[in-house]
């Protein structure tokens, strides 16, 4: 059906849904906005359908070998002590903190476009500037005055997608979790543990310590706030606002603080939800974040990405008109998109007290949290399912 088909954005869902498209023997133009192939990112988690994916791509061990490694998750007070320790998952559909298979975004993002790259053609610092469809195909036109004419475009630039509101304008209802994060990068020093390290002080702000490979760290801030507009200010504004929000708190923070006015991998957000009422239009379809961002709350962003690609590609491949793919995608997709948005506003609140007796009841609880029993039951009740779809094999 679909011989030419352009994929916009390079990261886990673009590059998934090239390999496999590729695979099928249909021909991929990837456009990436960024000059070069991103690499930075911290620790996301690879679960169930998503691991199942990698290994039929014969990517799993390549991806394991990358594994940050991390313990556990302790969560600690003023004094660095332990409140509550949760080990990690030791096996690859347990929903606990830490997944068996944690990896930087940056390192499963280039284990699977050094894989694509051997099939489809990669193009970066260039995006789509103009798009039109009619019956037979998609007319781009791109910001360095290129134009192409494809059979179907996919759309995965994550959550701020421009190609998705020059398609669909106007229809993402958007919804924010009220809470901006910074990720990046410090050195890690000889007496770093090696469980990931999450810490609160009030004013809805804290911070976690998470093991990585190549003598890292990676630093996550958070905030627990009504969103400002911050994600559209300047990196060097938004390190000043980071910089003001902690610049008299104690544990790490002087640490953290000092490394972070150099870092190159910083990546700041102010978390939110896609929210789109159909994920195609004719010709165009969206994938990954730019269809659906859970958001980090959520511990299943990158899964999603990759086994959207996986469906994705594998619709396309095997039918014989665009609208049906595309549906059989979207119906397989929306109850895993769904379970994985379904998260309560309440626990950014919960997560990151306010005030001190907040962070006494929230110590309280994961102290309770943590004991073998309890942490059985958190497991099998509320869990997301990470192997939530039936995953048909295309291959
Ligand atoms: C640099 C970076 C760091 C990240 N760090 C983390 C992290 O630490 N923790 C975490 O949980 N998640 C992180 N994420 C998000 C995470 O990768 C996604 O939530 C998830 O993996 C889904 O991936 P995606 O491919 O749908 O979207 P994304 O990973 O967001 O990728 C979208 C891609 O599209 C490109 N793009 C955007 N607009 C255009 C355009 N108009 N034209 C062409 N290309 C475009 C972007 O440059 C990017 O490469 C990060 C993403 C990036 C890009």
């Amino acid at each position: 059906m679909s011989r030419r088909i352009l994929i916009t954005g390079a990261s886990v869902a673009g590059t998934t849904t090239a390999w496999w498209l590729t695979q099928a023997g249909i021909d991929v133009d990837v456009v990436e906005r960024a000059p070069a192939f991103r690499d930075g990112g911290q620790n996301v988690d690879v679960r169930g359908n998503a691991r199942a994916v990698l290994r039929r791509m014969g990517l799993e061990e390549r991806a394991l070998a990358r594994s940050t490694r991390e313990r556990g998750t302790d969560w600690v007070d003023d004094s660095d002590s332990v409140v509550a320790r949760f080990e990690a998952s030791d096996s690859d559909t347990d929903s606990g903190p830490t997944a068996e298979l944690e990896i930087r975004r940056g390192d499963i993002a280039r284990i699977v476009y050094d894989a694509a790259r051997q099939h489809a053609r990669f193009r970066f610092g260039d995006s789509i500037a103009r798009i039109d469809q009619d019956d037979t195909g998609v007319d781009v036109t791109f910001a360095s005055g290129q134009r192409a004419r494809y059979d179907l475009v996919v759309v995965a630039e994550g959550v701020g997608s421009a190609t998705r509101e020059l398609v669909f304008p106007g229809e993402n209802v958007v919804r924010w979790m009220d809470l901006t994060i910074a990720y990046f990068s410090i050195p890690r020093l000889p007496g770093d543990s090696a469980y990931a390290r999450q810490y609160n002080t009030v004013g809805g702000r804290g911070a976690v310590l998470k093991p990585a490979l190549d003598d890292k760290l990676g630093a996550y801030l958070g905030i627990q706030k009504k969103p400002a507009g911050e994600h559209e200010w300047t990196s060097d504004q938004q390190r000043r606002f980071i910089l003001a929000q902690f610049a008299n708190d104690g544990w790490e923070f002087p640490r953290i603080l000092d490394v972070m006015k150099e870092v190159d991998d910083f990546y700041f957000d102010v978390l939110r939800q896609v929210h789109m009422p159909r994920w195609f239009h004719g010709r165009v379809v969206l994938t990954g974040d730019a269809a659906w961002c859970p958001t980090p709350l959520s511990g299943i962003g990158t899964t999603l990405a990759i086994v959207g690609g996986y469906v994705l590609a594998g619709e396309i491949a095997n039918a014989t008109a665009p609208a049906a793919a595309f549906a059989r995608y979207e119906s397989m997709m929306r109850p895993f998109v769904d379970e994985g948005q379904d998260i309560p506003k309440i626990v950014p609140r919960m997560l990151w007290p306010h005030t001190g007796i907040g962070l006494t009841l929230l110590h309280g609880a994961l102290r309770l949290a943590s004991t073998p029993l309890l942490r059985g039951l958190i497991n099998n009740g509320f869990a997301r399912d990470a192997s939530k779809i039936d995953l048909p094999d295309y291959r």
